[in-house]
C-alpha cells in the first residue's frame, strides 16, 4: 500500500497501514482503533484523508459490482475505480451520467469529496449515489438511502463519518459521444461554449486573454461544430490539456464516435495522465458569474501564469448534498493544475482566493486551498448541519484529522 498520495506531496503520517480482506475484519479494525481514516486511490492533494492513527485501504475487499436492471442502479465496492465500473456497465448496456477527468480514482474516495466532471445539466458524481453502506465509529454497518433525513449529509462525507464499503449508483442506458477540440476562444464566448454540448471543458494558461482550447464532448445526434464555431478553429490533431504533453494518453478526439466512458474522461484508463509533478486547486462559483470571474482572474493573470500548468473551466448542476460545492448552486468550476512547488504556489493561491471572494468560492475538498474556516462555513447553507452530524456519528473524533478540526472545530 503506497505511503504517499498520487502527487507525492503528502506523505501519510499513519502509524499503521491496513488492508482488510472482509467487511467483518474491517468492522473489527474500526471498532478497535482510536483514530482511523480510509484511503481510496490517493488522488487528493491535501491532508484531508491523512491520520496519525490507522490508515485503511479497502482494495482487499471483494470487488463486487451488482447491477439491478429493474431499479436502474448498480451497487459497487467502494474501492473500485470508476474506470473499472464503467467498463463493466458498458458491456451490460448501461452507463453513468457523468465521469471525472480521469477514470483512475476510487468511487468512495471521489464521492467523499464531491468529485465532478462537466456539463451544465449534470450534477457531480456524488449526486448519482442512491444509497451507501458505511462502517461507523463503533464498527456498526449502517445502510442509508435517499429516504433517510441525513442521507444528503452523509454522501459527501469527507471520510469523516466512517468507512464507506459499498455505494449504489443510478445508471442510464449506455450512450456514445464524440469529442471535438476547438482552439482560441474569445472570453466573451465562454458562457455559450460551456453550454453548447453534453460536457464541455475549456482549457487556458492565462498567458493571453484568449482561452486556448475547448473540449466539446457531444452526443452523436448533435451536428459537429461549424467551421467558424464561436470564432474558433478546429484542432487538426489530438491534444493534451497541458501543452507539450503526449496526446496518446488522452481520450480520442477529432469527432470519432465512441462509448461514454472513453470520451468523458480526458485521459485513458490504461495510461497515467501525467507524472504527478503537480498540485491542483479548484473553486466552484455561481454559474452566472462567468464574466465577472474571468475579469477578476485576468487582474492576477501575471501571477498565475508563471506557476500554472493549465487552468480548466467546467460546469456542474446544483444539488442538495450538504457539503457539495454545488449545494443549491449551478456552478462554474475553475480548476488550476499548478507546478509542483508549494512555496511558489501558495502565495498565488491566496491572491486567487482574494480575487474570487466576491463570488463566494467553494474549494474542492480534495485539492489545495487556504480559505479561512469562518468564510468557508458561511458559503454553505448546510455547514452547521454537517457539523452536528459529525458529532452525532463520531462523538469521540475517531475519524477526525487536523484539516477537519481546522474547518469543523468540535
Ligand atoms: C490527475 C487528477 C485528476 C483529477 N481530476 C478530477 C476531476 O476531473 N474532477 C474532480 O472533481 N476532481 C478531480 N481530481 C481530484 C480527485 O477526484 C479527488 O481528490 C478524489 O477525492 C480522489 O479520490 P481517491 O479515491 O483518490 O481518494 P483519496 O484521495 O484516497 O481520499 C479522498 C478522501 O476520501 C476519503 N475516502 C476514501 N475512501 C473512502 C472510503 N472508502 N470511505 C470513506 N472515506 C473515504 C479519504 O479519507 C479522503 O478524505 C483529480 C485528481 C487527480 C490527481
Amino acid at each position: 500500500m503506497p505511503r504517499r498520495n498520487w502527487a507525492g506531496n503528502v506523505r501519510y503520517a499513519a502509524r499503521e497501514f491496513h488492508r482488510p480482506a472482509s467487511i467483518d475484519d474491517l468492522r473489527r479494525l474500526v471498532a478497535g482503533s482510536t483514530r482511523l481514516r480510509a484511503v481510496g486511490t490517493g488522488h487528493s492533494f491535501n491532508r484531508l484523508g491523512d491520520t496519525d492513527g490507522d490508515l485503511v485501504s479497502l482494495a482487499g475487499l471483494p470487488p463486487t459490482i451488482d447491477l439491478d436492471r429493474e431499479r436502474g442502479q448498480v451497487t459497487v465496492a467502494g474501492a473500485l475505480r470508476y474506470g473499472d465500473v464503467a467498463r463493466h456497465l458498458h458491456t451490460q448496456g448501461y452507463a453513468l451520467a457523468n465521469l471525472a477527468s480521469l477514470p483512475h480514482i476510487s468511487v468512495a474516495g471521489a464521492v467523499a469529496t464531491a468529485t465532478h466532471g462537466s456539463g451544465q445539466a449534470h450534477g457531480n458524481l456524488a449526486t448519482s449515489v442512491a444509497a451507501l453502506e458505511i462502517v461507523t465509529a463503533d464498527g456498526d454497518l449502517l445502510h442509508v438511502d435517499r429516504d433517510d433525513d441525513t442521507f444528503a449529509g452523509i454522501v459527501v462525507g469527507l471520510g469523516a463519518l466512517g468507512v464507506v464499503t459499498r455505494l449504489t449508483l443510478d445508471v442510464v442506458p449506455t450512450y456514445d459521444l464524440r469529442q471535438y477540440v476547438r482552439l482560441d476562444l474569445a472570453p466573451e464566448a465562454l458562457d455559450e461554449a460551456l453550454g453548447s454540448a453534453y460536457s464541455v471543458s475549456v482549457f487556458t494558461d492565462w498567458r493571453t486573454p484568449r482561452l486556448r482550447e475547448v473540449w466539446r464532448k457531444q452526443s452523436t445526434d448533435q451536428p459537429p461544430p461549424e467551421a467558424d464555431w464561436l470564432g474558433t478553429t478546429a484542432a487538426d490533431e489530438p491534444r493534451h490539456p497541458v501543452l507539450g504533453m503526449p496526446a496518446e494518453n488522452c481520450s480520442p478526439q477529432l469527432g470519432v464516435a465512441g462509448p461514454w466512458h472513453e470520451r468523458l474522461p480526458h485521459f485513458k484508463l490504461g495510461f497515467t495522465p501525467s507524472s504527478g509533478d503537480e498540485l491542483q486547486s479548484e473553486y466552484h462559483v455561481p454559474r452566472a458569474s462567468v464574466a465577472g470571474v474571468l475579469a477578476a482572474l485576468a487582474e492576477v493573470a501575471h501571477l498565475i501564469a508563471p506557476v500554472l500548468q493549465v487552468c480548466e473551466l467546467r460546469t456542474v448542476a446544483a444539488d442538495e448534498l450538504w457539503l457539495s460545492p454545488n449545494c443549491r448552486r449551478d456552478s462554474l468550476a475553475v480548476h488550476f493544475t499548478w507546478v509542483d512547488d508549494a512555496d511558489a504556489v501558495l502565495p498565488v493561491l491566496a491572491e486567487v482566493e482574494e480575487r474570487l471572494a466576491p463570488f463566494a468560492p467553494r474549494p474542492h475538498w480534495g485539492k489545495v486551498f487556504v480559505t479561512d474556516p469562518g468564510a468557508l462555513a458561511a458559503r454553505y447553507p448546510r455547514y452547521a448541519d454537517f457539523t452536528v452530524l459529525l458529532t452525532d456519528l463520531d462523538p469521540k473524533g475517531k475519524f477526525r484529522t487536523n484539516l477537519l478540526n481546522h474547518y469543523f472545530p468540535a
